[in-house]
């Protein structure tokens, strides 16, 4: 492990909800947070000579909370849309992503997203994942603070799927949640995660693509990517 940043450096507060793994989560023993997007802004960080401090923050809350100046920065896995974009500033994509659906281990009748059309959807508030499922016809659909407790609601039989990112999907069902759940076919793979700064901030902007540019040309970004998605 690097040693800390010097004392007196500067510190970056980088807002994530912190329960989203493996992007952003809170390691069980340690506590402490991790995931590729906290390892990306670490490594950003260590590139701009900033000390990185996440600060957990509920993910609808997380534009607000940059707008108000209580984060300097958003690294949550959160999707380039155009709607954002109008609030804040984004970096390069740095990750693709998109949706895809949970259903239960025994669902057979879930394939697509149409299947989905009068059904019970769980959704975590304020995602991509909430809005593609709002528009499925007669869905009801149900938003949660967080994607572990639609994957709850999934399990307790309360949803007949869950919508969220695909990666994130794949990680639940590895580390366990296979066990009642699994994926459906249809991915719509058309989303990239950007880092979010505030509109005015177009300094610090241009440093984290530049620094993103430096962590993809010199192998860092692929170590990260390794270390959290394999080969
Ligand atoms: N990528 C999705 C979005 O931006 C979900 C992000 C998240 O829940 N952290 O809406």
């Amino acid at each position: 492990n690097q040693p800390a940043q010097p004392a007196g450096a500067k510190v970056l507060k980088v807002g994530a909800e912190a329960t989203f793994p493996p992007f952003e989560f809170q390691d069980e023993k340690s506590k402490e947070y991790v995931g590729f997007d906290v390892d990306m802004m670490k490594a950003i960080g260590k590139q701009m000579g900033v000390e990185v401090q996440i600060v957990n923050t509920a993910f609808d809350g997380l534009i607000p909370a940059l707008e108000g100046g209580q984060i300097d920065v958003i690294a949550s896995a959160m999707t380039i849309t155009d709607e954002r974009a109008k609030k804040v500033n984004f970096s390069k994509p740095y990750y693709q992503a998109g949706l895809s659906m949970v259903v239960k281990a025994d669902n057979d009748t879930v394939k697509t997203f149409k299947d989905l059309e009068g059904k019970r959807i769980a959704v975590q508030i304020g995602t991509t994942g909430a809005a593609q499922a709002r528009k499925i016809k007669d869905a009801k659909v149900r938003e949660f603070n967080s994607a572990s407790e639609a994957y709850l609601e999934l399990k307790a039989g309360g949803a007949d799927a869950v919508v969220n990112d695909l990666p994130v999907n794949q990680y639940f069902l590895t580390k366990g949640g296979d066990k009642d759940a699994k994926l459906v076919g249809e991915i719509l793979d058309a989303e990239e995660y950007g880092i979010a700064v505030a509109k005015k901030n177009t300094e610090l902007a241009g440093k984290i693509n530049k620094a993103l540019d430096e962590l993809k040309q010199n192998g860092e970004y692929a170590k990260i990517y390794e270390k959290w998605f394999g080969k």
